[in-house]
């Protein structure tokens, strides 16, 4: 369950996964597909469509009180993950509040969503479906389940999407819609053929779905496109329109769309859930609906709101004002540090600020605060990796920056996304989808509208990297890390910070903020 930690941070199953021993002690029919493993574990055989499904019914049985059937031709559903969805759509309509109403495109034999939604916040569903049996299931799942008040249940012809289903229903305004579309667009596709670089492992569960259930032509980019275009015509009848996505780099040219057709309000998720990962978009036509951050500009924020930070304590502090004979304990700290700095030609600016604090930007060219060995080893990874600073970048001046402090230092952070090449934009059966944590990072470029070089400062070369002076527009400037280093007054201490802004890793900044700290409590003991 290696992605279970990001799993919506109200799915049950997050910190607490499904107990197969419990489960097989209680449940028969599912003590079947139950083996011990080779390290005396309780396991079940994923790539099994009759275990994947005894343990869907099972669970759904055990957490939700919902009896089911699914016919083992059709897409058996995994509970995780549909209930991250289920969680995310609650995130956009608000939707544990009040009686909500929703649409479910393609609800499947299980009718999965519908049964989830009704029994977890009492939603009213309109679930549509265009497969026979799936139909047939679906009906007889919300009527065994006496879901029948708030669940109903219609057939449509394959054609149609929204603008059909509604068509009756004229005064009615929708919460939502949702849906899991149909991923492939060809049965080479469906069975997973260039759908993973040789490195990838073979897929961990089984494929199960009908024709036209995974298949769709042009595969889910042209699916979903028709509910845009569906969207475009309802407009504010349904308050948001969200779908699922099978492989990742359907988000760009789906995003695309949404923003050449003018929608105002767009967002998009990521759902994580054993080796599975799956991603959702969702657009709005209103302008007062909440709009949930995507995960990856969360996490970025995150982390960059994580200073890395040290205190000086009041009594070492007077020894290093009057040796820098600065008005206050603080002067004589920003002296000491910009002292320090000029001494390893880290370069830095001033950024206006409040008068209980300083603060800099600091861009780190070359590493001048580790030494020997780890020195050279560094260089050498450094020659493998440093980036450029884009050359846009370098015409932008530095005098708009504000105060970053303990707010928010990421004001000055541009964050884009790209769907970068080497993501694998093919999908790939349910459950099967592994898709490294950095990768989801890997598309982030962080962009500074500072660049400065100190002009006490001549540019270092020592290490033989290729660099040339910053303030000419024309070059590409070669910079480790870029970051904020503020400098606070806290009670009678002194607390310096250090705010990532973008760069190779941040361990380098890690080792300049412990070599500043030892140097300046060295120069305090003395
Ligand atoms: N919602 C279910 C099933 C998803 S599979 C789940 O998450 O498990 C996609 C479903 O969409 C299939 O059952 C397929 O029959 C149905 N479908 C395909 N085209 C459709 C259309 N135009 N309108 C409604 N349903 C459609």
């Amino acid at each position: 369950m290696a992605l279970n930690k990001s799993m919506h941070p109200r799915n049950r199953y997050k910190d607490n996964p499904p107990d197969f021993a419990h489960l097989a002690s209680k449940y028969p029919e599912f003590q079947q597909h139950v083996q011990t493993s080779l390290l005396g574990r309780p396991v079940v055989n994923f790539k099994e469509p009759e275990a994947v499904r005894a343990l869907t019914c099972t669970l759904l049985k055990e957490d939700f009180g919902l009896t089911i059937e699914i016919p083992l031709e059709r897409l058996i559903p995994t509970v995780p993950l549909r209930l991250n969805y289920i969680h995310w759509v609650e995130d956009l309509i608000d939707g544990q509040k009040q009686l909500r109403r929703g649409i479910d495109i393609g609800t499947g034999a299980s009718c999965i969503y519908p049964l989830l939604g009704a029994t977890l916040n009492g939603w009213y569903f309109l679930a549509t479906e265009v497969d026979d049996i799936c139909f047939n299931y679906a009906k007889k799942n919300v009527e065994q389940n006496n879901m029948s008040d708030l669940i109903k249940v219609v057939k449509v012809p394959q054609k149609t999407l929204l603008m059909d289903a509604l068509k009756e229903e004229t005064e009615i305004v929708y919460d939502f819609c949702m849906c899991n579309p149909p991923f492939f667009a060809n049965q080479l596709e469906a069975k997973g053929v260039n759908s993973r670089n040789s490195r990838r492992p073979p897929p961990s569960s089984v494929n199960t779905g009908g024709v036209t259930e995974i298949m769709a032509e042009g595969g889910e980019l042209e699916f979903v496109k028709r509910i845009i275009h569906d969207s475009l015509k309802l407009k504010k009848r349904l308050r948001w329109y969200s779908c699922m996505l099978g492989k990742k780099c359907s988000l760009a040219p789906l995003k695309e769309e949404l923003r050449k057709q003018g929608v105002p309000k767009v967002t998009y998720t990521e759902f994580c859930q054993g080796r599975t990962m799956r991603w959702a978009l969702a657009w709005s036509f209103y302008d007062d609906v909440i709009v949930p951050s995507p995960p990856s500009k969360k996490r970025k924020l995150e982390k960059a709101r994580k200073p890395l930070s040290f205190t000086l304590p009041e009594a070492g502090l007077k020894q290093l004002q009057t040796k820098a004979s600065a008005l206050s304990p603080m002067e004589g700290v920003t002296a000491f540090l910009e002292k320090s700095l000029t001494e390893l030609r880290v370069l830095f600016k001033r950024v206006p600020c409040s008068k209980q604090e300083q603060s800099f930007l600091l861009t780190a060219v070359e590493n001048t605060w580790i030494h020997g060995r780890q020195r050279r080893r560094e260089q050498k990874r450094q020659l493998r990796e440093l980036p450029r600073a884009p050359q846009s970048l370098q015409n932008t001046a530095a005098t708009t920056a504000p105060c970053p402090s303990t707010s928010d230092c990421n004001a000055h952070v541009n964050v884009q996304e790209a769907c970068s090449p080497e993501q694998n934009c093919q999908a790939q059966p349910e459950e099967t989808r592994e898709e490294p944590k950095e990768q989801t990072e890997a598309g982030l470029t962080g962009t500074l509208t500072v660049m400065d070089s100190n002009p006490k400062e001549g540019l270092a070369t020592e290490n033989n990297l290729p660099l040339q002076q910053p303030s000419s527009p024309a070059t590409i400037t070669p910079f480790l890390f870029k970051c904020l280093l503020n400098v606070m007054l806290e009670e009678k201490d002194v607390l310096v910070e250090m705010h990532w802004v973008e760069g190779q890793n941040k361990d380098l900044m890690n080792q300049l903020c412990t070599y500043l700290k030892n140097t300046l409590l060295r120069s305090i003991a003395k």
